[in-house]
């Protein structure tokens, strides 16, 4: 049998939606979703809505999809959708809860809010449904997240490009590989931080593909030996900016004198280990932890940066991260993608952005694909930025570079 299930949302009105149409407009939705067993509460404070909504799970998601091209809707932040047990508003179609004034402004309330947002919830609605409904009722009315939703009226900018560069092709080597380079950008101070040399085969083939060449030990071996082509093109390519570089923990603990023989590498090309980024994937690093931070200190103590790469896509990061603080750290995009829209990523989001600014500890985010995303991540205090939205990867050479410029709030 299909889930009873609970959405709730939180949404600005548009220009579109007339105030004076409110009671009409709640009419008729209360109507239309009495008929699909669909039941539910709408709090509007005059500019935002927070709406309650019950039913088959599968309606649900069909009802979300329909508000994103609801013209009336913008900046629609899902804010939870889980099973429930049982309806919070049973015999509610869809009813607008009845706000009273407040006594006081809830702290941190923006300024220049007309005393119409100055609300609070009646006792009937409060004695409904769970805590976690009630929670998000009160931040929803505290209005904390309205500094977030307000990037509705900062911009994004296409300004400039820098052009690709290419590398001439590689005269025969030992390995059957070359690198994909793609920029990290601060996008604040609109520098090219880095540019992360990603491995491939030489007809374009992925890392898994080229790693799974190789079992047991050789991997380690193969993966360490790369680096040495990865630098080399790097110094071939003459940017000012750092290298980051991918490496499994294990080719740092299994590899004899790895550290060194990538210092060497890079001592060939004039580069100094403070040039270099060592970027270790979470997943990795959590499955030996002693290993994995008995290096990171070599590495250090050698002037090279580390990077915890791919954070948030599914691993103990957390408690890695209470043991090991790197220089930086990259968000991946499971955390990235479509955050305008997401609360729960926003709100793990600014708790990591708080860990990070308490510890001083760089953040980038990776998979950054759209205006929106880079949008929400700037006003979120992230600064460094990878994705298609500014750069491909380019085989043996760094694509063109689009920056965007960012502007935090111009008043529409
Ligand atoms: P990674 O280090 O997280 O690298 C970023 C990956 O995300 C790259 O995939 C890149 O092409 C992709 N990417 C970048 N921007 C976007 C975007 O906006 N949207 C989307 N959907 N994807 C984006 P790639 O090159 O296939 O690399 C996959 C992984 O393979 C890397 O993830 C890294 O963990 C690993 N890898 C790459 N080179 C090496 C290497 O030399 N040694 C080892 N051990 N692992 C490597
Ligand atoms: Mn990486
Ligand atoms: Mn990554």
């Amino acid at each position: 049998m299909p889930h009873l299930a609970q959405l709730i949302y939180r949404s600005k009105a548009t220009p579109l939606f007339k105030r004076g149409d409110l009671l009409h407009f709640i009419q008729n939705i209360a109507l239309a979703n009495k008929r699909q067993g669909l039941t539910g509460l709408l709090i509007f404070d005059g500019e935002y809505f927070l709406q309650v909504i019950e039913g088959r799970q599968r309606q649900l998601d069909a009802m979300l999809e329909v508000l994103r091209h609801d013209a009336r809707h913008e900046s629609i932040v899902m804010l939870r959708l889980d099973a429930i047990k049982e309806r919070a508003f049973p015999e509610w179609g869809m009813s607008l809860a009845p706000l009273r004034e407040r006594d006081q402004p809830p702290p941190g309330w923006a300024h220049g809010v007309d005393a119409m947002h100055l609300l609070e919830l009646p006792d009937e609605v409060i004695q409904r449904g769970d805590d976690r409904l009630h929670m998000i009722i009160d931040d929803f009315l505290q209005g904390r997240w309205r500094q977030d939703a307000e990037q509705a009226r900062s911009s994004v900018q296409p300004i400039r490009t820098t052009p690709a560069q290419r590398l001439a092709p590689r005269t025969a080597h030992s390995l059957d590989i070359g690198f994909a380079f793609q920029p990290i950008l601060d996008t604040a101070s609109e520098e090219l931080r880095a540019v992360e040399a990603l491995i491939r085969g030489l007809d374009g083939q992925s890392p898994a593909e080229v790693l799974g060449r190789y079992s047991g030990n050789e991997v380690y071996r193969f993966d360490l030996e790369s680096k040495a082509i990865a630098i080399e093109q790097f110094a071939a390519l003459d940017v000012d900016c750092h290298l980051a570089l991918n490496v499994l923990p294990m080719t740092l603990a299994n590899i004899k004198n790895s550290t060194s023989f990538l210092l060497e590498a890079l001592d060939r090309h004039g580069l100094t280990p403070e040039r270099l980024v060592l970027e270790v994937t979470e997943e990795e690093a959590i499955t030996k932890p002693h290993v994995f931070i008995t290096n990171m200190q070599a590495l250090r103590a050698a002037g090279v940066r580390v990077a915890i790469d791919d954070f948030g896509a599914g691993y103990a990061g957390l408690s890695l991260l209470s043991e090991f603080q790197p220089d930086e750290l990259k968000i991946d995009r499971m955390l990235v993608r479509a955050i305008h829209e997401h609360g729960p990523r926003q709100a793990i989001l600014r708790a990591v952005v708080d860990f990070c600014r308490a510890m001083g500890i760089e953040m980038v985010a990776e998979g950054v694909e759209q205006t929106q995303e880079y949008r929400w991540l700037r006003r979120a205090g992230i600064s460094c930025f990878q994705g298609y939205l500014f750069s491909r990867p380019l085989f043996q050479g760094i694509g063109e570079i689009r920056w965007h410029e960012f502007s935090p709030a111009t008043n529409e």
